[in-house]
Order: C-alpha cells, then sequence, then structure tokens
C-alpha cells in the first residue's frame, strides 16, 4: 500500500498508473462506479441514437429506413445484453471495457451506414458524429488509448465519406470538418484530464488510508486496523473455508534498560530494526505485522497450522538474539519473547478474535516468566481452552 504520494506515477499521456498492478488495484476499487457508469452511459446513448431513427423514417419512409433502423438497433442491443453479463464476468472491468470497445466501433459504423442512406443531411451528420466523438472519450467509460483510435477512425471516415459525397459547399464542409477535429482534440484532453484526475484522487485516498492504518515508526500496522478490519477479517474467512490462523505474540525483553541505558532515540532504533527483522521474515501480503503496544508485536499468520507458526517465531527469535546495532559508539542488543496460538478453524469453529489475542499473550507472559528469549505455543481446542 502507497506511503508516499510521489511514488504514484501517472502516464501523462494514456492518464493511466505507469505500474501495472497500480492500475489493476485501481480498476479493482473503482469497478462498481465503472460499473454504474457504464450502464447509465449505454442506457441513454441507446435511447438517445434511437430516437433519431425518426428522423431517418421521416427522411426516408418506413420502408426505407428499414436498414438504418436495424443499423441504429443492433449496438446498443448488444451493448444491453453484455452489461447484463458483465458483472458475473471473472473482471468486470476488463469485460466492460471490451463492451464499450465493441459498441462504441460498432456504433460509429452504424451511423456511417444511416450517413449512407441519407446522403444530404450532411451538416447534420457532422453534428451528430462530433457529439459522438465527446461520448465515445469522455462520457462512455473505456481506456483512453482504445477509445482515441475508435472516435478519431470513426470520425475521419465519415469525413472523408462527407468529402467524397460532396452534397454540401465546400466552406461548410470545412468549417464541419475543423468542428470535428476539435470535438476529438477537446475530448481527448478532457478524457486524458478525467483519468490523471481520477487516479490522483484515488492515490491520495490511499496514502491517507494507509497513513492512518499504520505506525510512523516501526511501518507496522497499528491497533486501529487489526481492530477494525483485519482480525475479524481473517477469522472470518478462516472460519468460512475452515481454515488453521496462527497468531504471534511477541515484546522485546529487558526495553527499559535499553532506554534507560542508551537512551529513547537508541531504543526507538532498535524497534525499528526488530519490526524490519520481522516485515522481512514474513509472507508480503499475505501475513500481517502490528505494533500491539510500545514493545510488543502482533503476527497473524493465515493458513498456518501451529507448527509452522513456532518454526517462524523461532527463527524470529534466534536471528534477533544473534543480531546487533551500531548504533554511535554504543553497541545495542536485546532477545524478544514469543508466544504463539493457532486455531484449525474445521474444528474449533467458535473461537473469537479476543480469545486467540488473550492466549498468545499468555503464552508470551509464560515465555517471560520463563527466562525470556523463548518461544511458548498452544494449539486452542474446540472449546476455547488450551490442548
Ligand atoms: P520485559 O523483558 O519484561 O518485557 O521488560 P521490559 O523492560 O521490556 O518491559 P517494560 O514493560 O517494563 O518496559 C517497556 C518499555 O518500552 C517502557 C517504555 O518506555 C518503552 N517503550 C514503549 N514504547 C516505546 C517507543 O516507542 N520507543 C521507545 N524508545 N521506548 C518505548
Ligand atoms: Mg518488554
Ligand atoms: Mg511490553
Amino acid at each position: 500500500m502507497p506511503n508516499d504520494p510521489s511514488t504514484a506515477s501517472i502516464a501523462p499521456l494514456r492518464g493511466e498508473f505507469v505500474n501495472a498492478s497500480e492500475e489493476v488495484g485501481f480498476l479493482h476499487h473503482q469497478a462498481p462506479t465503472i460499473l454504474r457508469d457504464l450502464r447509465r452511459a449505454v442506457l441513454l446513448c441507446a435511447l438517445c441514437y434511437w430516437l433519431f431513427g425518426v428522423t431517418d423514417v421521416m427522411a426516408l419512409g418506413l420502408h426505407g429506413a428499414i436498414v438504418p433502423l436495424l443499423a441504429r438497433l443492433t449496438p446498443p442491443l448488444i451493448a444491453l445484453a453484455g452489461m447484463a453479463m458483465v458483472r458475473h464476468t471473472a473482471a468486470p472491468v476488463k469485460t466492460a471495457y471490451r463492451l464499450s470497445t465493441l459498441t462504441t466501433t460498432l456504433g460509429m459504423a452504424s451511423y456511417l451506414v444511416v450517413v449512407c442512406y441519407r446522403p444530404y443531411d450532411t451538416l447534420l451528420h457532422g453534428t451528430a458524429i462530433g457529439l459522438m466523438v465527446l461520448a465515445v472519450l469522455i462520457f462512455i467509460p473505456n481506456r483512453l488509448p482504445t477509445a482515441f483510435p475508435i472516435a478519431l477512425g470513426g470520425s475521419m471516415v465519415f469525413v472523408l465519406l462527407a468529402w467524397y459525397m460532396h452534397t454540401e459547399d465546400t466552406r461548410h464542409l470545412i468549417s464541419m470538418t475543423l468542428m470535428i477535429l476539435f470535438a476529438n482534440v477537446f475530448g481527448v484532453v478532457a478524457a486524458n484530464r478525467h483519468a490523471r484526475l481520477w487516479r490522483e484522487q484515488y492515490w491520495a485516498q490511499q496514502v491517507l488510508t494507509n497513513l492512518s492504518i499504520r505506525d510512523p515508526l516501526t511501518g507496522c500496522y497499528n491497533r486501529r486496523y487489526l481492530n477494525a478490519a483485519l482480525l475479524d477479517g481473517e477469522i472470518a474467512r478462516a472460519r468460512r473455508y475452515r481454515l488453521n490462523l496462527s497468531l504471534i505474540m511477541c515484546d522485546l525483553d529487558g526495553f527499559k534498560t535499553i532506554n534507560d541505558t542508551h537512551g529513547h532515540h537508541a531504543g526507538d532504533e532498535l524497534l525499528r530494526s526488530f519490526a524490519t527483522l520481522v516485515l522481512a521474515m514474513t509472507r508480503d501480503t499475505v501475513d500481517t505485522v502490528v505494533r500491539y503496544g510500545g514493545e510488543e508485536f502482533l503476527i497473524i499468520l493465515p493458513e498456518t497450522p501451529l507448527d509452522g507458526a513456532v518454526e517462524l517465531a523461532e527463527r524470529i527469535r534466534a536471528t534477533f538474539a544473534g543480531q546487533q546495532l551500531q548504533l554511535g559508539a554504543a553497541t545495542l542488543s536485546t532477545t524478544a519473547s514469543f508466544g504463539v496460538v493457532s486455531a484449525d478453524f474445521a474444528a474449533a469453529r467458535a473461537v473469537t478474535p479476543q480469545a486467540l489475542i488473550a492466549a498468545a499473550d499468555e503464552l508470551m507472559y509464560d515465555a517471560k516468566r520463563g527466562g525470556r528469549n523463548q518461544v511458548r505455543s498452544h494449539q486452542l481446542t474446540p472449546h476455547l481452552g488450551f490442548a
């Protein structure tokens, strides 16, 4: 998750995050908005496109207007049918964008059919094409690098057709051509601006969210995150899929002496080095490290049975005990004590977050009483007690 606003790099032309995983995260986060906007855009564009079918009938009579009317009917029908299915696909935004690409391309092409049937309304067609360009670029959600060639290509084919048919004065054709070109330019600039602003706003929101759930000294999550989302979420997931969940509570030994001997700043650095070690030894997006108290950390290990959690705690304990932190003339080192608790939710479905934390805490104090620099562990039984 982002900590630093400057790391969000947005490509200036296409208006998307340079980093592909950031773009995927953004689209995933915005999926409900994108789908809602696409649904509204499809409905409104379909209504508008069909309403203008009245002018086909007035110009060509009902019989003569059959082909243009069919041309007008097809893209919105495909769009409406596609919209009904988009939500049920594995990647809704990707599918939604493909649907936009297909239907806007068909929409532009079908309007060219209308133009061929009504070659004497060229200036009105020019106005309609200008509006379609703006709709494709700004109104219908799609990637800018996809929408732009569709808008420009479709409108330029129309311009060529208009010049080829030459049913208007040359000065009118020049005005119309310029108007359509400017619709493309304004549309692409506005779409690019919107894409960038949307991502900048999203990024700022992510940075703020991240700041509010991280401890500034160590970079670990804080209690707010633990309480608000994580433990309940992880427990619910473990319960639903009947998985193992393990917790490690750890506390630095004799930390007060470090502060008293070397000063608070040195204590901070040692805390930071412990957190860095724990973060490096845990799985990046799977495990969660929370600064639970002053020099107390809670590690949440989803889908991890007791022996795996104990092995990890032992590795952290041994590595930290062997580490020395050089700070000016002072050499700092200490040890940590660990309490490891695990629940198999296939059996212990009623275990609560509070019971897990209390058990890990109790085991950690057990390790302290046993002489510190050690790991104590237990498997929780279905009756919430110790095995
Ligand atoms: P034990 O081995 O029993 O855990 O002893 P201890 O000295 O580590 O534990 P105690 O709870 O007596 O002291 C914890 C100390 O941690 C006291 C507190 O001032 C210090 N502390 C808490 N938060 C911070 C912090 O952010 N930075 C620094 N430098 N010290 C902190
Ligand atoms: Mg301590
Ligand atoms: Mg403590």
